[in-house]
């Protein structure tokens, strides 16, 4: 019976859920930072439409401020025609174009005060678009620092953490290292377990009387039924 001290096995496995952990930690840094680039992306893309509004906006006011300067040229034309009348039906003619030409842009004029207002306004959405841009960036500059400081500690941490498991190794039985090294590299923390009572502390199945006797014995027992290596609990320790 290959015997293994359950504190080495014990220590073993807190190493191996705190290299767990650890690591869980540094992959959600670069995931978040992922996040927050889409979020940012959006704000700029927020950005570009509201200018876009503007630039579609002022090139509407362009085409009917042109068109109003043809139809003011348009009516001093007919105006200087007027004494050159042939007949009073000509001249009355000549009055109905100037009318209606002043009517249509008098409803014009109107329209182009409506979209010089709707250019203020726009041109405010470009405003707040952009300082809720440059705070979404802001947030995510501080983000990263955050992340790059969290990032050098956690690496420090996984350093130390597989030198104290390294030499943790260097103590267990030569016969079980190939078992072990095949089952932390599949299953890692999940690869021991506990006695919990007589439950495998992993999948909770019930441990044979036997072989929680081997377990109480630090003999080496693996579970019939996840195949983890089993210690037994601080508490029976000996
Ligand atoms: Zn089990």
């Amino acid at each position: 019976m290959t015997v293994v001290k359950a504190d080495i096995l014990r220590a073993i496995h807190r190493i191996h859920h705190q290299l767990a952990d650890l690591n869980s930690r540094l992959q959600r840094g670069p995931r978040q930072l992922q996040a927050n680039d889409a979020s940012v992306a959006k704000l700029k893309e927020a950005v570009d439409t509201a200018k876009e509004a503007v630039k579609r906006n002022r090139i509407l006011t362009d085409q009917k401020e042109l068109q109003l300067k043809e139809r003011e040229g348009r009516i001093l034309d007919v105006r200087a025609k007027l004494n050159g009348a042939s007949s009073n039906r000509e001249y009355q003619a000549f009055l109905e174009q100037i009318a209606a030409d002043e009517e249509a842009n008098s409803v014009l004029s109107d329209e182009i005060l409506e979209l010089f207002d709707k250019a203020t306004e726009l041109t405010a959405k470009v405003e707040d678009a952009q300082g809720v841009l440059q705070k979404g960036e802001k947030d995510l500059d501080a983000l990263r620092k955050k992340i790059e400081g969290e990032r050098a500690s956690l690496e420090q941490d996984v350093l130390r953490l597989q030198g104290e498991l390294a030499e943790l190794e260097k103590q267990l039985p030569a016969e079980l290292k190939v078992d072990y090294q095949r089952i932390v590299k599949v299953r890692g923390a999940e690869g021991l377990a506990q006695l919990d009572g007589d439950t495998c502390g992993s999948c909770f199945t019930i441990i044979t009387t036997q072989m929680q006797s081997q377990i109480m014995l630090e003999q080496l027992v693996f579970c019939k039924s996840c195949g983890c290596i089993l210690y037994k609990a601080e508490s029976e320790a000996s």
